[in-house]
């Protein structure tokens, strides 16, 4: 057996989401290791007579931008890991989300975008492609299914929202935007950076393509960045030919190892995110210094009764939104005064970060009216034990509000 091949060569179905975390996309290595080895190679061995061979292939490894040991390794994993036939790894988030607009987009073509999103997905259509590609791109409340019919047209060629927002935690009902994409001949596109598997596995609801930022929960230890794509192969081979190949934001061979060795810890760490989550949250809301708190397992979000059912009861993720009732400066001293959570920004690191949005910009204009009134705080819960990151936050809340 080569160091490419699969030890699991039948896809891991029907397994459980630990085994898979431990075992998918494992080949081990040529000298009998029972890891996958890190090969910083750029270039493999070419067959004895390499003059037919296909030079955009990327089902074996001969050049590290078409595919290399550590990216096959990886993609092989994350398939299994959202029940997807196929994956295609990239350099960060953004470089798989825009590798699927490059892909499956040209001009002339219209896309639907939730109004809520990720700044680089939102600037993307806002400006980017529309003004350089021609490409028309209409934004909507996702969570008013009525505006995103009537928003669809013949043109349309992309629905693309995110399972759970960034930054109000706004949960969309992945079922019913299938039907409605599917309905217009339009391929549902969605971004589940908040909610990795096995918290939740849009293709299961009839998504036809999931993007993952795996700088996120997926590695989960904030030292390397990577993107992803997961789908059908005919939707994901197109994207590996022509966005990976001819494009070329590949991932380094380095992360992704990184990436695959730190996804094996993913489904413990997503018990921990959200149980710490679920307390702080009931925690904050219940303290009157506290002017809103939006994370999916409270009762007063909008969408607790979809989120509920849309993820099964496995949780509501570890990302929440919320302000001190005070002033922007109010919300720089309440950071200042915090000493386990950590001010920066990115998120599912395995340390609590947190960072103070301003409720200035076009962008704001679609969040619900307390984001605008107070601006907020986005929180991503870690690792770190909820006793020592509720005190964090009492003891912020008290030196701020003396
Ligand atoms: C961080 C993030 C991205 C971008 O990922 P990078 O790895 O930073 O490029 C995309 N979507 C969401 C929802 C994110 O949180």
């Amino acid at each position: 057996m080569t160091s490419t091949e699969s030890s699991h060569p039948e896809p891991l179905r029907g397994i459980g989401d630990h085994t898979l975390c431990v075992h998918a996309g494992n080949t081990g290595g040529p000298s009998g290791a029972i890891r996958t080895p890190i090969t910083m190679a750029n270039s493999y061995r070419l067959p004895d007579d390499p003059s037919t061979m296909n030079w955009s292939a990327t089902d074996r490894p001969f050049y590290t931008r078409n595919s290399g040991d550590n990216q096959i390794a990886l993609q092989r994993k994350l398939a299994a890991l959202d029940h997807g036939e196929d994956a295609v790894a990239l350099a960060s988030g953004v470089a798989a989300l825009h590798a699927i607009f490059f892909t499956h987009v040209a001009t002339g073509d219209h896309v639907v975008v939730s109004d809520t999103t990720y700044e680089a997905t939102w600037k993307l259509w806002s400006s980017l492609l529309p003004r350089k590609y021609g490409i028309e791109a209409t934004f909507v409340d996702v969570t008013d299914l009525d505006a995103v019919r009537a928003a669809v047209r013949p043109s349309t060629r992309l629905l693309i929202t995110e399972a759970v927002a960034n930054p109000t935690t706004k949960v969309a009902d992945i079922a019913a935007l299938a039907d409605i994409a599917h309905g217009a001949g339009a391929l549902l596109v969605v971004d589940s950076t908040f909610t990795p598997p096995p918290l939740y596995r849009p293709l299961t609801d009839g998504a036809d393509l999931v993007a993952h930022s795996l700088t996120k929960y997926i590695n989960g230890h904030g030292d390397a960045m990577g993107g992803a794509v997961i789908g059908r192969t005919d939707l994901v081979e197109p994207i590996k030919a022509e966005a990976m190949v001819d494009v070329g934001g590949v991932i380094s061979p380095f992360n992704a190892w990184l990436i695959s060795r730190g996804s094996i810890t993913l489904p413990l760490r997503l018990a921990q995110h959200q149980s710490n989550a679920q307390r702080l949250a009931e925690f904050l809301e219940a303290d009157e210094r506290i002017a809103f708190v939006a994370y999916p397992g409270l009762r007063s979000h909008p969408q607790h009764g979809l989120a509920t059912r849309q993820f099964g009861g496995r949780g509501f993720g570890g990302m929440m939104a919320f302000a001190v009732n005070g002033s922007p400066d109010d919300q720089n001293r309440f950071v200042s005064h915090l000493r386990v959570i950590t001010s920066a920004v990115s998120l599912g690191h395995d340390e609590s970060l947190i960072v103070h949005v301003g409720a200035d910009g076009p962008r704001v204009a679609a969040y619900p009216a307390e984001f605008r009134r107070w601006g907020h705080l986005r929180f991503s819960v870690g690792l770190e034990d909820h006793a020592d990151l509720e005190s964090d936050l009492r003891h912020a809340l008290d030196a701020t509000f003396g």
